[in-house]
């Protein structure tokens, strides 16, 4: 088997890619190679699917603010009929509080940040926050910054099942399968190796491997400092608390979304560092020992709370900076990484697979400047921060 480009990974990311390279070059010959296309296990399918413009990074900011164009405009920037003709985005808005001065001060000066970049994030004061949200518990605020536009949660699986449906509409083959190895020869990639299926040759690829991206790497001879860490989400029932007009709230030590007459959330272990890749055991002290305290005492309603369900999800954490790595490796000029992105991905996967397309077929960013994210810092060990990780 032989194809152009192969994709090693076909849920969000790997989609998206794949999408963009057809939609940009019609007729090249694609390949995604996903291992398992149930996506059982997939960040993508764990998320709690929130797009937010609320970010620290110019970078950041843009990818959202295209994010939530093609979000919003979902079959029409498409270009396809895939039967999905809304993500069913629910503009309900972030809600980051601050309880100290300083807090609050850097919530201001990002926010002016995200105003130049084309967010409309908006500086409250507690009373503006009691008033828009009288449930909450304001008394040890000193302010808060709120999204009224472009933020919200919205359909993850509808913006994967689009992405794969176009792509497959413009050409683009998909296998299941697993990449097992690697070929490379003279500093370039020449192949990838299924589980099942054999050799492939290829003049490019592409990791999309979300939580295994350092796995595939290693396939490569190259190490990644991308590692997979867990997150266990609590879907919650509060009958005193129902609010499904609610934000998505970032309080100190959790983050809180309604879903329907419910809510889900999660927060970070204080211990937080790498799993093993098959580790789904979710750790239910944070519930009770960390979230609910926190809650209770932000909003009075969640006094009688049952956990209804839980899931676990892998974030693909980037120790390096927690932001996404995007583009060529220097080191083979013909792999190309979307990986890292830290718990905010799925927001940016129509813009980070457009910008991963432009570079592999025009050699370099073009709609938008992503070399902020580029492979190279990763290698020079220099960090770009994102500071409002969730
Ligand atoms: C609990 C949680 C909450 C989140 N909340 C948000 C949010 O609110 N907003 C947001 O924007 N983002 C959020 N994220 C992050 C977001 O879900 C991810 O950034 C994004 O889905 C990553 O997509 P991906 O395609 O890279 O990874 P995945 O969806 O994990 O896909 C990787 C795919 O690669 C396949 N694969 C791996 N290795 C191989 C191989 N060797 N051969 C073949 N196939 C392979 C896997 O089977 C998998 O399907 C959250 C994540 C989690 C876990």
């Amino acid at each position: 088997m032989q194809a152009d480009v192969v994709v090693i990974g076909g849920s969000v990311m790997g989609a998206s890619v794949a999408f963009w390279l057809t939609k940009l070059h019609p007729g090249l010959d694609v390949l995604v190679v996903e291992r398992d296309p149930s996506f059982a296990r997939a960040s993508t399918a764990l998320s709690a699917a929130g797009i937010r413009q609320q970010f620290t990074t110019p970078v950041n900011v843009e990818l959202s603010r295209f994010g939530i164009d093609f979000i919003k405009n979902f079959e029409h920037r498409l270009g396809h009929d895939v039967g999905i003709p809304s993500l069913g985005l629910r503009e309900n808005g972030y809600l980051f509080l601050a309880t100290t001065g300083s807090a609050l001060a850097t919530l201001g000066d990002v926010a002016t940040m995200q105003r130049n970049h084309g967010a409309a994030t908006e500086i409250w004061g507690p009373d503006q926050v009691a008033q828009r949200y009288p449930w909450l518990n304001t008394a040890d605020l000193t302010g808060a910054s709120f999204g009224p536009r472009d933020e919200g949660f919205f359909d993850n699986m509808g913006l994967v099942t689009g992405f794969r449906a176009a792509a497959r509409a413009q050409g683009v083959r998909f296998v299941t399968d697993t990449v097992t190895a690697i070929t490379v020869q003279s500093g370039r990639v020449t192949g990838v190796t299924l589980g099942q299926g054999g050799d492939v040759a290829c003049s490019r690829a592409v990791n999309a491997a979300g939580p295994r991206a350092a796995e595939v790497m290693q396939m490569a001879g190259l190490d990644l400092a991308v590692e997979p860490r867990k997150r266990t989400v609590f879907v919650i029932d509060a009958p005193n608390a129902r609010h499904p007009e609610a934000p998505l709230l970032v309080d100190r030590d959790y983050w809180i979304r309604p879903e329907h007459a419910q809510w889900i959330t999660a927060t970070v272990p204080a211990q937080d560092g790498p799993c093993a890749q098959d580790d789904f055991d979710a750790d239910f002290a944070l519930w009770e020992d960390v979230i609910w305290p926190a809650l209770w005492h932000r909003a009075p309603g969640f006094d009688a709370v049952k956990v209804v369900r839980h899931w676990v999800g892998h974030y693909e954490y980037n120790a390096l900076d927690q932001n996404a790595v995007l583009g060529p490796h220097p080191a083979l000029p013909n792999l190309y990484l979307i990986n890292g992105f830290s718990g905010h991905g799925l927001q940016q996967a129509p813009g980070a697979g457009r910008g991963v397309a432009e570079h592999i077929l025009f050699g370099g960013w073009r709609s938008l400047d992503l070399s902020d994210l580029s492979v190279d810092r990763m290698v020079a060990g220099k960090p770009f921060l994102e500071l409002a990780v969730v």
